[in-house]
């Protein structure tokens, strides 16, 4: 991992600090997550979490009603998908055309109507994914595991198998751990070495590790360009994401949780009270007028806080006190990795 301590710094004393806020909270098991019964049930999940999770970058514009419930990013991904599941196999994949998307991923399930944006990037990862897995894994998801023998890391590991996906090619693997972590918890995956597994990079992660102060910002020119949230190089960008992926690492290694839960939680926050739609929900004066989220947070349906319209890391968190922290943004790249 690249560490460059004059841009960005981990302050470990500040993770700590943060991580002995989270040693009484628990993460609720993730409502999307189904174990299956057998083989024949696993091996369907496995196809539909794959390539679920090869899609799932930059979110923003998916929203909609389904179900009766108007959801978005994540949440509109998988349960808009869950209804086609029958589509989720190599050779309807590879055959996929961007009216299937559009459709798939569309409240009423008609193209005109899909909120989604990116489509012909989304429908080559879909088609990479199928093409890859039909040459090399007998066109099934299960096909990887087999071949990693139930190893995350190393030569011949989970993580090297998929990264020779396009869509999981990412250097600091940000679906490949997600959809590893997510195959793990149901044991449809099991892994021989899950204590290598990582909290997964994403922008909300990001966000909360640079106004939380875990991360230390050294570097004028990138702090100011965070704050106005100007584009950064890749390079800068994997410095600030390789930087937070360590943060991560000593904040599971204090707080107790399993990576799996960590990343459950700083997720659920970065989308709820540290939000990119509105001001951090933190600070005196938002505990006085209270939250008005709270009938669509995720963070306390996610765990067991009990919330008193602050931020769990109220007070502790550099942000909710600094404004110095608190205007910071994760790192503005395009990228089709998260
Ligand atoms: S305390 Fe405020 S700034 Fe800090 S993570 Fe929570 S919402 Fe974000
Ligand atoms: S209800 Fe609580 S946890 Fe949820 S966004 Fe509001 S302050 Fe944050």
């Amino acid at each position: 991992m690249t560490t460059e301590p004059s841009i960005v710094q981990v302050n470990k004393e500040q993770c700590r600090n943060l991580a002995r806020c989270l040693t009484v909270l628990q993460v609720r098991p993730d409502r999307y997550l189904r174990r299956p019964a057998d083989e024949i049930e696993r091996r369907p999940e496995a196809n539909f979490w794959f390539y679920v999770t090869a899609i799932c970058q930059s979110t923003r514009t998916f929203e909609g009603t389904l179900n009766g419930r108007w959801v978005r990013g994540w949440d509109y991904l998988v349960q808009a998908s869950r209804r086609r599941i029958e589509d989720f196999n190599a050779e309807r994949m590879q055959a996929y055309t961007a009216e299937d998307l559009r459709s798939l991923l569309s409240d009423d399930l008609t193209g005109a109507h899909s909120p989604i944006d990116r489509v012909e990037e989304r429908l080559e990862q879909l088609h990479d994914c199928a093409e890859r897995l039909r040459q090399h894994c007998g066109g099934e998801a299960m096909g990887i595991y087999a071949r990693c023998e139930g190893r995350l890391v190393g030569t011949g590991g989970l993580i090297e198998l998929l990264s020779a996906f396009e869509a999981y090619s990412d250097p600091l693997h940000k679906k490949s751990v997600l959809l590893a972590g997510m195959l793990h918890e149901i044991g449809v995956w099991p892994l021989h070495d899950a204590h290598n597994l990582k909290v997964a990079m994403d922008y909300h992660a990001m966000r909360v590790a640079l106004r939380s102060g875990m991360v230390e910002v050294q570097d004028t020119d990138l702090a100011r360009d965070l704050r106005a949230q100007n584009t950064v190089s890749d390079h800068l960008n994997e410095v600030v994401r390789s930087a937070v992926s360590t943060a991560c690492d000593i904040m599971v290694q204090e707080s107790g949780l399993s990576v799996f839960a960590f990343d459950k939680l700083i997720w659920h926050l970065g989308r709820s009270c540290c939000f990119y739609e509105h001001e951090p929900i933190c600070g005196q004066e938002r505990m006085l007028k209270g939250c008005f989220k709270r009938d669509r947070c995720s963070f306390i349906q996610a765990t067991t806080y009990r919330c008193l319209n602050v931020c769990l890391f109220d007070g502790v968190c550099k942000g909710s006190r600094d404004p110095a922290y608190r205007s910071y943004w994760e790192t503005n790249v395009y990228t089709p990795h998260y």
